[in-house]
Order: C-alpha cells, then structure tokens, then sequence
C-alpha cells in the first residue's frame, strides 16, 4: 500500500504541482499531510493568504484520493488571525474561505479523539494514546513514540527517515536569499510495521546525509549546501537517538 507524504507546504504552488505530479506516478491509497500549508514570511493580508492556502488545498483534494491532514503552527496562527480581526465583515469573508476548505470532498483533518481508518488494515490518528503497531501517527511536530506503526511529522523543514519515523521535510520555504527554496516530496509503500519502504524524490537542491555520528537518527535529506547533520547543529533535534537513550 502506497502512501504520499508532504511536508511543510508554505504556499509553494509550483513546487506542490510537481510533487503531485510526481506521486501519481504511484498507485496512491492516501495522502498523509503534516500542515503548515500557509505562506511563511509573507507580505500578504490574512485573506490573501487564506486564498493562497485555498488554492494548496483545492489541489491536494484534486488528486482524488483521502487526504489525511493536521494543521501546523503557521496554519494555526493565520486562524488566530481571522478570529482577532476587527473589521467584522472581512472575519465574514475570511470565514467563507476556511468554510469552503473545510468542505472539501476528499480533505480528512485527523481527528484527536478517535483513529480513521486507511485501506483495510491501517489507522491515522494524532493522539499519542492510540497507537499501536497498526497505526500511523500523524503530529505536526511532537515527541517521537515508538509505540506506533509509523510516526510522521514535519516542521523542521529537512526531512528524516528512520526505522518507524518520517520527518516529511518541506516542498517549499521562504528563504533570504531565495536558494534552494523547494524540498522533497515522500512515497512510503507500507507492508507492515517492518516493511516500510521509502522514496524521497527531490524537487529542489537537496542531498541525502548519514551522520557517522548520529548513525540511529537514520538518514536526513538537507538543503545541498549544509555541511553538517542537523543533530550536530542541535542535539535538541535528536528524535530517534534520544528516545534509544531515555534521555
Ligand atoms: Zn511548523
Ligand atoms: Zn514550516
């Protein structure tokens, strides 16, 4: 069973196309999408960037299959934004936006308070007491368990593969200078909780990186240009490792 994983999102239209385009390639049971759809660093006002997450989500439930999905920090913000604005009939505006993403068809937000179901023997949740070794946990970044099937994340925008996790990476951000700005899109073929095979496929100026000195944290797929692990840049973004050591 084949399964899309995006990343961090961030309003990367083009970059989006080219990931699904690449995906339909496969013969897709769902889409598993870690949030932070919304553009980051943005001059826009909330409604032109809720247009823009519109416009992320129309193509996400075009391709036709579930589409399971939380919401990032950044999506977050941007709500917390339409509810503290003054002007009441553009909340009302806005409002119709978020109203219409949330009607569509094939979009699943994964739920808190129960798991849904994916193919015939598979579950997606996002709380951390459900889990089991058939079910996929779905955050937007949170701390890694073991106890699940696979957990996949995102928010950091590098990816990461390792027995049982998946960092998503990105498919588009904002940066200063404008290089390397699209990321990586992921197929996972699921066939059991120790068969997971992954496939990372570059949209921008990626590199695939094993720290010798991170050897468990699996492999990360980094902007080209980084010279270290992101671990090695910050022992805090240790996921697997520190869980291996109770730390
Ligand atoms: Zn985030
Ligand atoms: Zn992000």
């Amino acid at each position: 069973m084949i399964i899309g994983v995006l990343g961090d999102i961030h309003g990367g239209i083009s970059a989006l196309r080219r990931a699904l385009n690449w995906l339909l390639g496969y013969d897709l049971e769902a889409l598993l999408c870690v949030g932070d759809f919304v553009p980051l660093a943005s001059d826009l006002d909330v409604l032109q960037e809720l247009y823009v997450l519109e416009e992320v989500m129309e193509l996400l439930n075009d391709v036709g299959v579930p589409v399971m999905y939380v919401w990032g920090n950044r999506d977050l913000e941007l709500f917390e934004r339409v509810v503290s604005l003054e002007d009441l009939s553009s909340r009302r505006e806005c409002l119709k936006v978020i109203d219409r993403i949330i009607k569509m068809r094939n979009l699943i937000e994964v739920p808190r308070d129960t798991r849904i179901r994916l193919g015939d023997t598979i579950y997606v949740t996002r709380n951390p007491m459900l889990l089991d070794s058939r079910t996929i946990y779905l955050t937007h970044y949170d701390n890694y368990l073991r106890s699940c099937l696979l957990h996949v994340e995102g928010h950091v925008h590098y990816a990461q593969i390792a027995k049982g996790y998946i960092n998503a990476g990105y498919i588009h951000r904002n940066l200063p200078k404008g290089a390397y700005a699209d990321g990586m899109v992921i197929a996972a073929d699921i066939a059991g909780s120790n068969n997971v095979r992954v496939l990372v496929k570059p949209l921008g100026a990626v590199k695939p990186l094993i720290c010798a000195k991170h050897i468990s944290e699996g492999v990360f797929f980094v902007p080209s240009n980084w010279r270290l692990c992101p671990v090695c840049y910050d022992f805090a973004k240790a996921k697997v490792s520190r869980v291996a050591l109770h730390i």
